[in-house]
């Protein structure tokens, strides 16, 4: 957030008195304290001076930057997952392309009964079947699909800061959002329950950029 020139100066003076009554801060930038009060209760919700009654305003000691911060780790990947796109591992690579266009999406999940995730099929594993000379009316995904354990998952709980980080340090598109099935090996048996990706983290930018 961009503050203002006595916002900047309000900041610097708790920095270095506080804890500091609004009447004291007003004395020392010559104002009047009604003149401030808008000014302090900005300052205070976005949560860089903290009031406390009869104390006075403290620094909180949190930057723009660290809220922001705060707030990436704060939400979770399921307020923001988008539905999965799912495949069963005996669909055709010529089925998987199709998928891919009617459902506009990039990676399709392979999932077995149950909705267990066997595997993620990316754009660029269908491309190099083609190269390959294949049938793709004949070749199934499960051939050409990244299987477990191999695939990168998320779940919901977990924050939008942790899955966008896998994305970049793992370099792919989209995470498999997943849970545990009760009973089942908690390494194998996943049930997808969404699906995690770059346009969820670039909308959750622009939110963030129009300040809501
Ligand atoms: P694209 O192929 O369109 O560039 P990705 O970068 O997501 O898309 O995929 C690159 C490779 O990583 C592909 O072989 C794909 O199967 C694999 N892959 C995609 N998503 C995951 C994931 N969540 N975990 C493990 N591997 C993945």
């Amino acid at each position: 957030m961009e503050l203002t020139k006595r916002q900047e100066a309000i900041l610097e003076i708790v920095k270095k008195e506080g804890p500091i009554t609004g009447e004291q801060i007003a004395e020392r930038l010559k104002l009047t304290r009604a003149t401030l009060r808008a000014d302090m209760a900005i300052l205070t919700m976005a949560g860089l001076l903290e009031a406390r009654p009869r104390v006075g305003y403290y620094y909180s000691g949190r930057t723009p930057n660290k809220l922001i911060a705060e707030k990436l780790h704060r939400i979770k990947v399921g307020e923001v997952k988008s539905v999965p796109v799912v495949v069963s591992e005996r669909c055709s690579v010529y089925d998987a392309v199709v998928t891919m266009f009617i459902e506009d999406v990039g990676t399709l999940i392979v999932v077995r009964e149950g909705g267990i995730l066997e595997g993620v099929v990316s754009r660029k594993d269908l491309l190099k079947t083609t190269l390959g000379g294949h049938n793709i009316h004949q070749l199934p995904v499960g051939v050409v699909m990244t299987r477990m354990p191999n695939v990168v998952t998320v779940g919901p709980e977990e924050s939008v800061w942790a899955a966008a980080k896998k994305l970049i340090t793992h370099e792919v598109d989209a995470l498999p959002v997943v849970r545990p099935v009760e009973g089942g090996d908690p390494r194998k048996d996943l049930e997808v329950i969404g699906r995690f990706t770059k346009t969820n983290v670039v909308r959750l930018f622009v939110e963030l950029g129009e300040g809501s």
